[in-house]
């Protein structure tokens, strides 16, 4: 075996961070030799998932895997290596008149991440997962060999992998269906709900939108918890945009993108301004709806135009918190959630709720299930771990599920949805702790 190169790595919630061996390469003989001469590897695309999902004691990083490989303009086919950004691909087919049929709230997520992970967007309850446009893609084994896998060749594979959090092998390359836009533009909604009942009773009446998404003040209590906006939205139509966006309906102007400079110091963010934070956010939309339109970067990835926001959560990192909690007890499973969290004091400036619509029993991986689904970022600090078991007791007396690709610490019965992926060669430090834990 070929000494390690070994680096600092963390994902996105900068924790846990690791010194483990991370390497890339973009040939399918350097690739299978990689994996070949070492004993537990995991694939990582762009570190978005914000735990220990693609860290392991060698990780293989598909940066190199960045190629288009077809491009069916007639029947919005794309064929790429997974290494491949969501964000290089929106570069090329918004302007075709293409969009992803489900994108997740960052575009700078790999295609094989985007499978592993099986991710869904605010259209779940209308269009299901990633997994539902794939048609096919080719997977590293852990005995070298690559495999075609789609719903009728190598199917076994092709469902575990989905949702399987790299266990399975390395994903090469993938190929899947595109969805037709007529502009760049959604046609959107906000609306205020002053509580809990009216959030709830807003998602039931916009089940028929395609996308909805609500960010919650999780600071409230009393007859204000459950504060909140909804968005709910629509891909416009070219005769529905306003005149002044006619003139090139499927391009945005470029806009510049700040970037955080420095890891906030800690006492920058704490419960104080995460409070005013949600106030002001909460106030600045003056009336009840407000209808506009809105380009579709500003309306699927709003948090990407401040590059390494992350920074702001400091040096000891942040954990992303995201549930399930079966639709018939949604609700009372939200209150008891958000009653703890604004109890605990441990402020998230991002809390955001969607509505998961049934799900595909053959994707037996993919994290959702019908119901309700909160996400919370919070700052890592010596009561997040209490608070993260009572919020584990809670996803488990309510029959929900936790989020394999957001954990870092969350309690093995709520993970251990993930089937079929025991391997002795692809292994992460997420897997390794759950499997402990049990
Ligand atoms: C701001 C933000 C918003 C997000 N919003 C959402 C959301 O709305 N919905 C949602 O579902 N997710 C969301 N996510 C999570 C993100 O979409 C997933 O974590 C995604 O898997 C990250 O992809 P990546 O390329 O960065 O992969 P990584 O983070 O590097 O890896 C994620 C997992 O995929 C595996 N993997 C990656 N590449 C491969 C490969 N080629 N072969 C095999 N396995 C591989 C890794 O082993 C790991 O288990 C969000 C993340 C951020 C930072």
């Amino acid at each position: 075996m070929k000494p390690n190169f070994k680096q600092t790595v963390t994902n996105w919630g900068n924790f846990p961070v690791v010194v483990k061996e991370m390497k890339s390469e973009d040939s399918l003989d350097k690739i299978k030799k990689f994996v070949k001469n070492r004993n537990e590897v995991i694939a990582r695309g762009n570190g978005r998932c914000y735990g220990d999902a693609s860290l392991s004691e060698n990780i293989f990083s598909t940066k190199r895997l960045n190629k288009f490989i077809s491009f069916d303009r007639l029947n919005g086919i794309l064929e790429c290596e997974s290494g491949v950004l969501l964000s290089e691909i929106l570069k090329v087919i918004v302007q075709q008149g293409y969009f992803l049929y489900v994108t997740p709230g960052t575009k700078f997520i790999s295609v094989g991440g985007a499978i592993a992970s099986d991710i869904h967007g605010k259209n779940h309850h209308a269009e299901g997962c990633f997994s539902e446009y794939i048609i096919e893609f080719t997977l590293l084994n852990e005995h070298g060999e690559v495999l075609k896998c789609s719903r009728s060749e190598n199917a076994d594979k092709f469902w575990s992998t989905i949702g399987g959090m790299g266990l399975t092998g390395i994903i090469l390359s993938a190929k899947f269906k595109l969805k037709n836009i007529e502009t760049a533009y959604i046609r959107q909604e906000s609306i205020k709900a002053e509580n809990l009942d009216e959030i709830f009773t807003l998602f039931e009446e916009s089940e028929n939108w395609t996308y909805n998404v609500a960010w919650i003040d999780c600071l409230q209590k009393g007859d204000q918890i459950g504060r909140s906006i909804l968005m709910r939205g629509e891909h416009a139509f070219l005769h529905q945009i306003p005149a002044k966006l006619n003139d090139k309906p499927l391009r945005l102007k470029a806009k510049s993108i700040p970037t955080i400079p420095f890891y906030f110091p800690n006492f920058i963010l704490n419960n104080l301004t995460v409070k005013l934070f949600n106030f002001f956010y909460y106030k600045k939309q003056t009336q009840k709806v407000v209808k506009n339109f809105v380009d579709y970067e500003s309306f699927f990835y709003p948090l990407d135009i401040v590059n390494d926001w992350n920074k702001i959560y400091g040096k000891s990192g942040f954990i992303q918190y995201q549930m399930v909690i079966p639709k018939s007890r949604g609700k009372e499973g939200m209150r008891k959630i958000l009653e703890t969290i604004a109890l605990s004091g441990n402020g998230s400036f991002l809390a955001v709720l969607k509505l998961f619509g049934k799900n595909n029993a053959e994707a037996y991986n993919s994290f959702p299930i019908e119901g309700y689904t909160l996400a919370l970022d919070f700052k890592v600090n010596s009561q997040l771990k209490s608070l993260v078991e009572k919020l584990d007791q809670i996803v488990e007396e309510f029959g929900g599920r936790i989020y394999l690709t957001k954990d870092s610490m969350s309690k093995s019965s709520l993970t251990n949805y993930l089937q079929n992926v025991q391997n002795p060669k692809f292994v992460s430090l997420q897997h390794k702790r759950i499997i402990s834990n049990q």
